[in-house]
């Protein structure tokens, strides 16, 4: 079995769940501009084993980490600002 790549793992179901109870809480809409397309959900920190070097599974972080925010806010956050990556 290989490792699933990120993108494989927002396919997963534990991450259409997570998704949804976070569109739930920010009312479907971007927390930046208010827009209600194309929603994406933003991790604002990223957390990695620091033995094993791997990365926490996207949906196994507390609501608060996570945003939604639309294809166009989401794109510029991330070309403004490096996600700071946590070992623990
Ligand atoms: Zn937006
Ligand atoms: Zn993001």
């Amino acid at each position: 079995m290989t490792t699933p790549t990120y993108n494989e793992l927002l396919q997963m179901p534990q991450w259409r769940t997570k998704r949804k109870e976070i569109l739930l809480r920010d009312g479907n809409k971007c927390r930046s501009c208010g827009t209600k397309g194309n929603l994406h959900i933003h991790h604002r920190q990223y957390h990695a084993n620091s033995k094993t070097g791997l990365q926490v599974l996207p949906w196994k972080y507390k609501n608060d980490l996570l945003v939604a925010l639309c294809a166009n806010c989401h794109r510029a956050g991330h070309s403004l600002y490096q996600i700071k990556t946590f070992s623990y």
